[in-house]
């Protein structure tokens, strides 16, 4: 012990204590250069800036005149000195070290610690400036932004402020004044003035994971901003703009609501003619900066030109599909048309970067359908060329964004192009087959009554009914099933009807800028309202209990003609006489099957599927096109081909299917997250391309 004391007695120390010297020598220096709010600000812009030059930092840090440089060069040299600030030779600028930013974190505490002392707050706001707190800004907004009464506002601000000033050290922002003015809100039930006041938008945690998930990203940065933009719409929709029924019906899974981000902003499906559009072209008057018009169309060149503006645009203003009739027309009156191959291709590579506003699946949506007449014999040439180019687009992406809806009368004319249909199909094209009328890849009708429209519509379709929740409520009732379907459709119609309403009210004031552009659609454009029904056939058959092949059918078809009948009679009430009722897919099933299943057990929501057994063939035939005559709104049939494994084979399927109103023939494609091919399975299940397994499914 003695020894051990002994030893450190005597231990010299010299170095330690020259340490100590120069690093208090230095803390005084510092403080010294502390003393100067000019050297602070000089920190404080290099610190939020980067590197700058000396005379960038000059003018930055405010010694504008000459008579300043002097000033500006000692404060400089101060820093320097104390190597606050460093100087990148070779670059010429200047940077903050390591140590410069712990001295200006020092400064920013005690200036806080400071503000807190003298009993002054000071708040970040949201338009990136620090003011000092002021509640007179809380009683404005809770008058202005609420509605509510000024005597009322004064009383809950006392309140936001009394909590505020107990925040102390708190880092203070608008959005944690806004958060507690919502809290005292909430506790004196001030719910619907709390929704008011809201600011809507998402938790940094689901940002961060957004920038770090790839995969669900992807087209990359433009996902990111489309799917951040959609969650406050979103939000705004849900508890800003619908009626409360109507939100609760949705939240509680009773009815769907598709693309929520954009429900309000734009319509679902586009009808337009691109004949009638080529005869002026669209001029937007510069309601769209970027492209100030598309020019009428009277060649060739001119459509390439046009046609990825106009889907480019257009796809802009629609959730899910924009429908271009009037292609072969358009292109049959153009000397020049015997060149159209390798343009036409060209064209829809370039039409294929249109924006994408949904994330239901792989396939961004909204697509583009080019609807062609094959009955058109005259033009078979054409129509060839035209069929040619799609399928070397189809070679071009991975998952393409444009389809054909090809309306044949009779076999014949079916026959003449099966080959080439079989082959797009095969490499993965999106093809609908229909016999008459204008319809979307969806199913959906361009007219609901059955006179063809020749002008523009729009129609709006993304609201769905949960039809097997309705029957397992209805203790496997019939009546009362309908019956409960009809009360469904009336509160489902008015929302319908709000958002037309608004959606031509964002037209008239030019937000939807090519449509209100766009002479078809401003003087001969309508719209229409289509609810959509989901797992009707389940619910019949799985809930209800009816056998489709023997009384099913007709319990079947008795449901979609209550619901057209009166879905049309509700409509006339409100002032709507365009309203239909379709089964179309949409994201609305497997949501429904998600929360049901839960409650109920295991319900199906499935698509509507025909087999290509020949036997069921044609019995199946008969049966859709039962249902499709009564759904004015629509119906979406789907062939599946997926066990066929030939040109030969495919074509044979959709001949034997060609009695069908409409139907799509339907081959699921993979796309590889690996090597970002469209591929399929090879035997261990990987990649036929890569062997990598992340192969992910899409359709529509
Ligand atoms: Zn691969």
């Amino acid at each position: 012990m003695e020894q051990l004391s002994h030893d450190y007695s005597f231990q010299p120390e010299p170095r330690r204590d020259g340490i100590l010297e120069s690093a208090s020598k230095r803390v005084r220096m510092i403080f010294s250069v502390m003393a100067s709010p000019n050297r602070i600000d000089i920190l404080r812009i290099l610190n939020s800036k980067g590197p700058l030059t000396y005379s960038e930092l000059k003018s930055l840090a405010g010694f504008k005149s000459k008579k300043e440089s002097g000033k500006f060069a000692y404060h400089l040299r101060k820093l320097l000195r104390q190597s606050l600030v460093a100087l990148n030779k070779a670059e010429r600028r200047y940077t903050i070290t390591n140590l410069g930013k712990l001295v200006l974190s020092l400064a920013r505490q005690i200036e806080e610690r400071s503000i807190i002392e003298s009993g002054k707050m000071y708040v970040r706001t949201s338009g990136h400036s620090i003011e000092e707190f002021n509640s007179h800004k809380i009683v404005q907004s809770l008058v202005r932004e609420a509605n509510m009464p000024l005597e009322q506002a004064h009383k809950i601000t006392e309140e936001v402020e009394n909590k505020v000033y107990k925040f102390q050290s708190a880092y203070l922002t608008s959005s944690l004044i806004r958060e507690t003015v919502n809290s005292v809100l909430t506790e004196h039930g001030h719910e619907e003035y709390r929704n008011k006041l809201a600011r809507l938008g998402l938790p940094s945690a689901d940002i961060f994971e957004m920038l770090n998930d790839i995969d669900k990203a992807r087209n990359g940065i433009d996902s990111i901003m489309t799917k951040a933009a959609q969650s406050i719409l979103s939000e705004h929709l849900i508890i800003g703009t619908l009626s409360k029924d109507i939100a609760d019906l949705h939240l509680a899974g009773e009815i769907n609501i598709s693309n929520s981000g954009i429900w309000g902003l734009v319509p679902d499906t586009l009808f337009l003619n691109i004949h009638e559009i080529a005869k002026t072209g669209i001029d937007l008057k510069g309601k769209f900066l970027n492209v100030s018009r598309i020019p009428p169309i009277n060649n060739i060149n001119d459509l390439t030109t046009a046609l990825p503006l106009l889907i480019s645009l257009l796809s802009r203003e629609s959730s899910t599909e924009v429908v271009l009739d009037g292609i072969v027309p358009l292109l049959s009156q153009m000397a020049d048309s015997a060149g159209i191959a390798p343009l036409l291709t060209r064209a829809l590579m370039e039409s294929s970067i249109a924006p994408t506003y949904s994330f239901n699946s792989l396939l961004g949506l909204p697509i583009t359908t080019l609807n062609l007449d094959i009955d058109d014999q005259p033009n078979s040439k054409l129509i060839n060329a035209i069929l040619d180019s799609y399928n070397n687009y189809i070679n071009f992406t991975s998952v393409p964004r444009i389809g054909l809806s090809l309306r044949f009368g009779g076999k014949e004319s079916l026959t003449l192009y099966s080959d080439r249909i079989a082959s797009i199909i095969r490499t993965g094209g999106l093809v609908s087959l229909i016999r008459s009328g204008s319809r979307s890849l969806n199913g959906v009708h361009k007219s609901i009554n059955s006179t063809p429209y020749s002008g523009a519509i729009a129609t709006l379709q993304s609201l769905s009914i949960n039809l097997p929740r309705l029957a397992y409520q209805s203790n496997k009732d019939e009546t009362y099933f309908r019956a409960r379907l009809a009360l469904m459709i009336k509160p489902a119609l008015s929302a319908m009807s709000a958002r037309k309403k608004a959606l031509m009210d964002l037209v008239r004031k030019g937000m939807l800028s090519t449509l209100a552009s766009s002479t078809p659609f401003t003087q001969l454009g309508t719209s229409n309202i289509v609810i959509n029904l989901t797992g009707a056939k389940e619910s019949v058959r799985d809930i209800l209990g009816y056998d489709i092949n023997n009384g099913g059918m007709e319990v079947l078809q008795k449901v979609l003609k209550t619901s057209v009948d009166v879905a049309m009679d509700q409509g006339r009430q409100i002032g709507e006489d365009s309203v239909g009722i379709a089964m179309i897919f949409d994201d609305s099933s497997r949501r429904f099957a998600r929360l049901d299943s839960d409650k109920y057990g295991k319900i199906s929501h499935g698509k509507e599927l025909v087999s290509q057994d020949e036997d069921k063939l044609h019995t199946m035939v008969d049966k859709c096109n039962s249902v499709d005559k009564l759904l004015n709104g629509g119906l979406a049939v789907n062939l599946d081909l997926n066990d066929l494994h030939s040109d030969i084979e495919v074509k044979n399927a959709i001949m034997a299917a060609s009695d069908l109103q409409s139907f799509r023939p339907i081959i699921t494609h993979m796309v590889c997250s690996n090597c970002g091919k469209r591929s399929s399975r090879d035997s261990n299940g990987g990649c036929i391309y890569c062997t990598s397994t992340y192969l992910i499914s899409h359709s529509i």
